[in-house]
């Protein structure tokens, strides 16, 4: 298979989107920084669909999200990567950390998670970030996994962390640090979890600047340690601060006119929605129409808003 032009660079951004729904404004802001920082610093750029969840993901829903993209100008170097194409390589990665000693079974439910969360909250206790993992299964005996395993639990995998805080410099947010906890390395049905998989392909594509949603600065310090337990180089991370509904809760459907298509219907055409994005980066004046191609020349990231914005100053009629 040709290797796609972004990994011959070797220096790529990507948009990394779940194909479980439609992309709304907040996830078609996040994808408009992502290219304009790859192209204006002449990077590749590399889509990939993080289909791990199989149930939830649908090509339809793919199909429409790479519409969308292409509507907006936004172009993808090389081949679309899908996860679900690439569970046996996510599985030799924990079988590598294994090895090391840095993987352990968990057979706690949610549920009793959340019970031992809330019986620690009042205890003095190292800090973790909030709903980490409080450590349970993290020393089980050899007899105590047996009877687990002899009840019918079937384990997930855990990384053993060691409680490391790690730090890193963000574009947008400046210096950042956080514990990292025993996050979930796969789930007990076998399902490669999230954290590693991001870290593998972001490695093997030959992505050296990850942009996305700042809701996921909280995972930055898990998936850094990943790439130091694997080898892996870290990229130049950039969290691009969300868009938010009028509850003050981040942008979802029930917020009214929130995707493409729901703007399209109500005559907006794709060039007024790129307008309308830029605006909010502050890469382009109130009323002024401009293309993609047009903001690389106007793209800084250290000049991007670090907080939010709302959906109420992007389109103040569709509420
Ligand atoms: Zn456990």
């Amino acid at each position: 298979m040709a290797t796609p032009s972004g990994q011959n660079a070797g220096m790529s951004g990507r948009f990394a989107p779940s194909p479980t729904g439609e992309l709304h404004l907040g996830n078609l802001r996040t994808a408009l920084v992502a290219w304009l920082a790859a192209r204006s610093a002449g990077r590749g750029f590399l889509v990939r669909m993080e289909d791990l969840d199989r149930v939830t993901s649908s090509p339809e829903h793919e199909r429409r999200q790479l519409d969308d993209l292409a509507a907006l100008g936004l172009d993808w170097d090389g081949e679309v990567l899908r996860q679900s194409d690439r569970f046996e390589l996510y599985r030799r990665e924990i079988e590598r950390l294994r090895i090391d000693g840095r993987v352990y079974e968990c057979f706690c439910t949610r549920r009793e998670i959340r019970a031992e969360i809330d019986a620690a909250a009042h205890a003095p206790h190292v800090h973790l970030p909030d709903g980490a993992y409080p450590g349970t299964c993290r020393d089980l005996t050899a007899d105590e996994r047996a009877e687990h395993i002899a009840s019918g639990r079937r384990p997930a995998m855990r990384l053993r962390a060691g409680g490391e805080v790690l730090e890193f410099d963000d574009l947008v947010h400046g210096h950042m640090d956080g514990v990292v906890d025993d996050v979930v390395l796969a789930r007990a049905d076998g399902v490669p979890a999230y954290n590693l998989a991001v870290v593998v392909d972001d490695a093997a594509q030959g992505v050296t600047q990850v942009c996305r949603g700042d809701d996921l600065l909280t995972s930055t310090p898990r998936q850094i340690l990943l790439q130091r337990l694997l080898g892996l180089a870290t990229p130049q991370y950039l969290h691009v601060p969300l868009v938010l509904g009028a509850d003050g809760q981040r942008l979802a459907k029930r917020h009214g006119a929130v995707t493409l298509a729901d703007l399209r219907a109500q005559g907006s055409s794709a060039a007024e929605v790129v307008s309308v994005l830029a605006r909010s980066l502050g890469l382009a004046n109130p009323g002024e129409i401009v293309t993609a191609d047009v903001l690389v020349e106007r793209f800084e990231p250290e000049c991007l808003p670090r907080t939010p914005a709302h959906l109420a100053d992007l389109y103040p009629t569709t509420l």
